[in-house]
C-alpha cells in the first residue's frame, strides 16, 4: 500500500493506474476506522482494480460546536487495517494541503457546494451547515481522486443520497455504490463516535436499533405509521435516549410521510442522544410490504 499526503503524489499513482486500464474505486473517510469502513473497502476490492482511500478530518462538516478537535485520529492503527484489507493507496492529506487559505469553516472556503432539497431536514435541521460542508468537501476530494467509482455508507442514508443527487445533478464521470450498514453483534450501527460512549451508555445504546427494528415489523404487520413512531418514540424515551427526530421519508426525496401507501419507498430515520453521544440509525420498512 502507498501513503501519500499530497495531491501531486496522488495524481502520480492515478496516472500509473489509469495507464494499466486499471478501475479506480474510492472510499472516502474521517478515519478511526471501523468494519464499516472496511466494508466498504471489501465491496470497492471486488468492483476495482485499484482502492484509494482518503483519512481526512473535514473541518468544514463541523459546527462550533462539535468535535472536531476530538475527533478520534488513530492514524498507525487505520494504516494497518487499510493495508490488510487490500487499499492500494492511502491518502492522507494534512489541512493545509486541501486549505491552503487556512479555511476552517464553510465560510471561509470560497466555494459552496449545495443540494439544498436534501439538506434542511433530517440531521441537516440541527447541524446548520453540515452538509453544506460535506459535499463541498466531497466534491474537492472527488476532483482529486478522480475515482470511477465512488463507495458510501447506507448507515449516513442522508449523505449517501446528497453525494447521489450531487453526482446526478452535476453529471459527474463516477458511479457511487451504496454499501449496507454494519453492526455490532448487539445491533448498534457501527461508528468511529462509539467509542466515546460510557460503558452504560453503550450497554444501552442497541435500544435503538432494537426499537427500529420493532417498529419495522408493527408497519410490516399493518400497524398505522403515526402511532407506531409514537410507541417508538415513548420506547427510545423510556430507555433513557433523548430523541432528536424519529420520522419516516421517502427514500429517495427524503420527504416526511405519514403513511405507507404511497409508491415510494419508506424509512425511518432516527437521531438522538445517549449519555451526550449522538446516535444516528435508519430502516427501510417498505419493501417486503409491498412485495
Ligand atoms: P466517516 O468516516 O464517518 O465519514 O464515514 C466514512 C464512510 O463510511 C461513509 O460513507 C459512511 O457512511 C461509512 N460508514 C460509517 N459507518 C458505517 C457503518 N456502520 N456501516 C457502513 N458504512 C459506514
Amino acid at each position: 500500500m502507498k501513503v501519500v499526503t499530497t495531491a501531486r503524489e496522488l495524481a502520480a499513482e492515478w496516472e500509473t493506474a489509469r495507464r494499466s486500464g486499471a478501475v479506480i474505486g474510492y472510499v472516502p473517510t474521517m478515519g478511526a476506522l471501523h468494519e464499516g469502513h472496511l466494508s466498504l473497502v471489501d465491496l470497492a476490492r471486488a468492483e476495482c482494480d485499484l482502492v484509494i482511500c482518503s483519512i481526512f478530518v473535514n473541518p468544514l462538516q463541523f459546527g462550533p460546536d462539535e468535535d472536531f478537535d476530538s475527533y478520534p485520529r488513530p492514524v498507525e492503527r487505520d494504516l494497518g487495517l487499510l493495508e490488510s484489507r487490500g487499499t492500494g493507496v492511502a491518502f492522507l492529506p494534512d489541512w493545509l494541503e486541501i486549505f491552503p487559505r487556512r479555511e476552517r469553516t464553510l465560510a471561509d472556503f470560497g466555494t459552496h457546494v449545495s443540494v439544498p432539497r436534501l439538506s434542511g431536514q433530517l440531521c441537516g435541521r440541527s447541524r446548520t451547515g453540515h452538509f453544506d460542508g460535506m459535499v463541498t468537501e466531497s466534491l474537492l476530494f472527488l476532483n482529486l481522486v478522480r475515482p470511477d467509482r465512488t463507495y458510501w455508507g447506507e448507515k449516513d442514508f442522508q449523505q449517501l443520497r446528497i453525494i447521489e443527487t450531487l453526482v446526478q445533478d452535476l453529471r459527474l464521470p463516477v458511479t457511487v455504490v451504496r454499501g449496507a450498514t454494519r453492526r455490532e453483534a448487539d445491533g448498534l450501527a457501527m461508528s468511529s463516535r462509539n467509542k466515546n460512549l460510557t460503558p452504560e451508555a453503550r450497554a444501552a445504546a442497541p435500544g435503538l436499533p432494537r426499537t427500529l427494528q420493532e417498529a419495522r415489523a408493527a408497519l410490516m404487520g399493518g400497524a398505522s405509521l403515526p402511532e407506531v413512531l409514537a410507541t417508538t418514540r415513548e420506547a427510545l424515551d423510556a430507555l433513557g435516549f433523548a430523541v432528536e427526530y424519529l420520522v419516516a421519508c421517502e427514500e429517495e426525496s427524503l420527504t416526511e410521510v405519514s403513511t405507507l401507501d404511497g409508491p415510494a419507498a419508506v424509512r425511518v430515520f432516527a437521531a438522538a442522544t445517549l449519555g451526550g453521544v449522538r446516535l444516528i440509525d435508519n430502516v427501510r420498512v417498505t419493501e417486503e410490504r409491498r412485495g
